[in-house]
């Protein structure tokens, strides 16, 4: 099989499975005083360094949670007035953001995938935008990988007293990460997507800042986050952490066999749309269209021939239907439905890539689509 879906879920790490099956041993609750407990908070705390180091933030303000969907409703189920937000967020922003109670302004993008940065100066300096207000900005997208101008929209945003979030889950552990640089308020991120456990990720918050907790009745966290800590799960993110930070510079091996895989794509398929060429994106995404083809059969053909991609978001998988993302970017629906999604990672061979360029061949190429 060609794994070819890492945005959707990437392999466990063998250090973050092997920090899982010792932490398994251990039998202490964090929040208990005798040794058995102070074994199993020592392990929190480890994994709490390893994964502020990754996006440069600090210990104390990794706040340990489910996933980056409790992150992202946490952040949007704060009592704001005003959510301004882009339409090609992550739905673990856009739900909650449109369930939220207040002003929720949901910009479009241009058709390379990226935010106006005006269109945010505008709407924040020209109309009365009500108070408190976070503007919620994802670093990159899952379906395109096209990477947005956080930074400059925080710098905006700060100086206008609007609070700063951004999604950074599929930008963890694939490019540089500084929460502290980037100058937000709070970060959402995933164990998952860099070599971690499924079901384990952070929000990052910026010290200091007061949130209303999400869950409450216990006091772990700090009192931000009530529930015993998943410590075996947070042992797997401490180490696929620390991993992913030591492999970051092997990420331009993978941009350097996408752009091969791409290549083959726009060689064997002349029609093919890459989304968000233009744009500054994560090295190893690719959204391609096949204008005339469903996304959805193309996913099924490679799937046969032992290629694993998905069509449009596809974490959520079996969902059948237009992207939100490509619409939000103003594409069309041939394109916002027919659009799959090539991501690749660490563990991509070249015989992956191989394997790929045979099977689209075989069922992209001219010869297939005029049979
Ligand atoms: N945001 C983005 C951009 C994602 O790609 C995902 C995962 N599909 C999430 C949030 C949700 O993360 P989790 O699976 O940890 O809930």
């Amino acid at each position: 099989r060609t794994y070819l879906d890492y945005n959707a879920t990437a392999p466990l790490r063998s250090e973050a499975k092997a920090a899982m099956m010792a932490a398994l041993d251990v039998i202490g609750n964090p929040s208990s005083v005798h040794a058995e407990g102070r074994r199993a908070r020592g392990i929190v705390e480890s994994a709490r360094e390893s994964v502020a180091r990754l996006v440069g933030a600090k210990p104390s303000e990794v706040v340990f949670t489910s996933g980056a969907t409790e992150s992202n409703t946490w952040v949007m189920a704060q009592p704001w007035a005003t959510i301004l937000t882009s339409g090609v967020e992550h739905d673990s922003v856009l739900a909650p953001a449109r369930a939220a109670k207040c002003n929720v302004i949901e910009l479009s993008t241009g058709r390379d995938g990226v935010v106006r940065v005006e269109e945010i100066a505008e709407h924040i300096l020209k109309r009365s935008i009500a108070r408190p207000a976070v503007v919620a900005l994802q670093m990159a997208n899952n379906e395109t990988g096209v990477i947005q101008p956080v930074a400059e929209v925080a710098e905006f945003a700060r100086a206008y007293g609007i609070a700063m979030h951004s999604d950074a889950v599929q930008a963890a552990g694939r490019v540089a990460v500084d929460f502290a640089a980037l100058g937000l308020d709070t970060m959402a991120i995933s164990a998952h997507k860099l070599g971690g456990p499924k079901g384990v990720g952070a929000l990052i918050i910026r010290d200091h800042l007061d949130l209303v907790p999400l869950l409450c009745g216990g006091g772990q966290e700090r009192r931000r986050r009530a529930g015993t800590e998943n410590v075996a799960a947070i042992a797997g993110f401490g180490a696929a952490a620390e991993a992913a930070q030591a492999e970051l510079r092997n990420m331009s091996a993978v941009e350097a066999l996408r752009d091969d895989l791409e290549a083959h794509i726009r060689a064997i398929s002349p029609r093919a749309v890459i989304i968000g060429e233009t744009a500054s994106r994560l090295g190893n995404t690719i959204a391609v269209a096949l204008p005339g083809k469903l996304a959805e059969t193309l996913v099924i053909r490679l799937d046969l021939a032992g290629v694993a991609v998905s069509a449009g978001s596809a974490c959520s998988s079996g969902k059948v239907g237009a992207s939100h993302v490509l619409e939000a970017m103003g594409l069309g629906s041939d394109i916002a439905s027919g659009t799959i999604r090539i991501s690749l990672g660490l563990e991509t061979t070249k015989d992956d890539v191989a394997a790929f360029v045979a099977a689209w061949q075989a069922i992209a190429g001219s010869h297939a689509l005029a049979a």
